[in-house]
């Protein structure tokens, strides 16, 4: 029998291997370099765990988070594989006598950090152990493009300039395109086979729902689902405790959880929601890492995520087990402000912020999209969905009509134009929906509006993102987009084109707060 085989039922105790699995193990196993994406529970450890066993002498694994090793290293020494943790929380007696028995051969697989796999000791150290795999988790991390930078990845790259002939495995659960190739050129890889799995989670469905008024109708969904287990997640801290007191008031079983709970407060909530003790956890993004509850039934937003990877890594939560998982998004453009602030507070370097804006960009059009939330998600990550409906999001549930919307459209571009196409969305919305802003008879605008349409501020706000998608008009992008009139626009004006937008639905309007732009 194939080695291969018999060490995944003898070690790890699977007779069959999960989607792309056997065909990482087998490049990685050929001595190629290897860039693997797979959605989280996929089961990516297990694509340089067995390699590593195959292949006998060291296997160095570099990963983010110290506390994802110990598990990582707990789990590894239960299936009798020799592993190993040299980090920062080590005494240097501890290390000492890792290094040593690393030396003595008796170590297959050893986590490191991204610092300490750069160290010159680190190096020489392993170079005398016989490495024959170097493995890089959560490698998203190496990129500006991906959702969380370190920069400390970037010099990963010497681990290919010391180690030229040891294969490296490069693995990541959330990669656009822009990101995997990055991921290859900064780590050097030598003619990577990828692997790219799919986003696609069947089991879950997606809606995006006005925020005015939003709590009614979470304690309406709660009510409905009376035994189910769900994430809340919250913007502040401050709001993911109120709103759990205002749950509990209502009766429901509902905690917080944020980094700014004392410790033991915070381990007894994630420990109460894991038992099933308390159902409702409301948290920040803090909450999740590590997180393993399998039988997670909803996973609700009160804010908007500041991008796509973040919004996908959290729903993500939701259904583990396979059984249905509801992904609610209450939705207000006003939380873009929020966003803005972070990313200012957030981002140091020029492009970083650029890149941020685009990313919490692309969130909006999420929210916005007149199409299949589903198919809206999985192009982002560069995969396409077979149908124009998924069935199973609010935008396929109650699919949007179609009008010849020209005659608005006329009125969008005219008013770009009037206005010198210096403006955003927001305030060309305001234009043309008549508003008597300060910001906008100061401009002297007022009289420009599109009077005799009847359609609101967020309703023109619609047409506007749907034009731009469509190509109508376009958007400068950047920290403060701009709308501008193309080509196409021109011929619109001209009559030459007709342009098809989403009607307007009474309830359906999902921008219902002020913007602040
Ligand atoms: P990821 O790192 O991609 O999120 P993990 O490596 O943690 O995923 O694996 C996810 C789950 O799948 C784990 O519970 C793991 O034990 C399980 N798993 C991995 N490989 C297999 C397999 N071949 N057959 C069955 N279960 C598997
Ligand atoms: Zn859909």
């Amino acid at each position: 029998m194939d080695v291969k085989y018999h060490y995944l039922e003898k070690y790890f105790g699977y007779t069959s291997f999960l989607p792309h699995q056997e065909a990482i193990v087998d490049a990685v196993l050929a001595g190629r370099d290897v860039l693997a994406v797979m959605a989280t529970g996929g089961g990516k450890s297990l694509c340089y765990q067995l390699p590593a066993l195959v292949f006998g002498g060291l296997t160095v694994v570099v990963s983010p988070l110290i506390a994802l090793m110990k598990d990582q290293v707990d789990g590894l020494r239960a299936n009798g594989i020799p592993a190993a943790t040299i980090n920062s929380s080590l005494g240097r007696g501890e290390q000492k006598i890792i290094e040593r028995v690393i030396l003595e051969g008796r170590i297959r697989v050893l986590y490191v950090s991204p610092e300490r796999a750069v160290q010159p000791f680190f190096r020489s150290l392993i170079a005398k152990a016989d490495v024959r795999l170097i493995a890089i988790d959560e490698a998203h991390c190496i990129s500006m493009w991906g959702h969380n930078f370190r920069p400390e990845y970037r010099r990963l790259r010497v681990l290919k300039e010391r180690f030229p002939a040891v294969p490296i495995i490069a693995l990541t659960a959330t990669a656009i395109p822009a990101v995997q190739d990055d991921i290859a050129v900064q780590l050097a890889l030598s003619n990577p086979t990828r692997f790219v799995g799919s986003f696609n989670r069947k089991n879950l469905t997606y809606r995006v729902v006005p925020k005015a008024r939003y709590f009614p109708r979470l304690v309406a969904y709660l009510t409905e689902h009376p035994n189910d287990a769900g994430i809340i997640y919250c913007f502040s801290q401050k709001a993911t405790e109120d709103l759990a007191e205002k749950l509990q008031k209502k009766g429901f079983p509902a905690l917080p959880y944020h980094a700014g709970l004392p410790d033991a407060v915070r381990t007894e909530h994630q420990e109460a929601f894991s038992r099933g003790d308390a159902a409702i956890i409301c948290a920040t993004v803090a909450f999740g890492m590590g997180i393993d509850k399998p039988d997670v039934r909803f996973v609700i937003h009160t804010d908007l995520p500041k991008d796509i990877e973040s919004y996908y890594q959290e729903t993500g939560r939701a259904g583990r087990d396979g059984e249905p998982g509801d992904c609610i998004l209450f939705y207000s453009r006003g939380d873009y402000g929020a966003i803005r602030y972070l990313i200012e507070k957030e981002s140091t370097d020029a492009t970083q912020k650029d890149i941020a804006y685009r990313k919490a960009g692309a969130m909006l059009d999420y929210c916005e999209t007149p199409g299949c939330r589903r198919k809206f998600l999985l192009a982002y990550f560069g995969e396409a969905y077979p149908d124009e409906r998924c069935g199973a999001c609010d935008r396929c549930e109650t699919p949007v009509k179609v009008f010849d919307g020209t005659e608005a459209a006329s009125a969008v571009i005219a008013c770009i134009r009037e206005t010198g196409e210096r403006f955003g969305a927001s305030y060309v919305a305001d234009v043309l929906a008549g508003s008597t802003s300060a910001r906008v008879r100061e401009n002297g605008h007022g009289r420009l509006a599109a009077h005799g349409f009847g359609y609101t501020r967020d309703q023109w706000l619609l047409f506007i993102q749907e034009m731009v998608g469509k190509g109508f008009i376009a958007s400068t992008g950047g920290r403060y987009p701009v709308l501008v009139s193309n080509g196409r626009s021109r011929e619109v004006l001209a009559g030459a084109l007709v342009v098809p937008l989403t009607e307007p639905r009474p309830e359906g309007v999902v921008a219902s707060e002020p913007a602040d732009d």
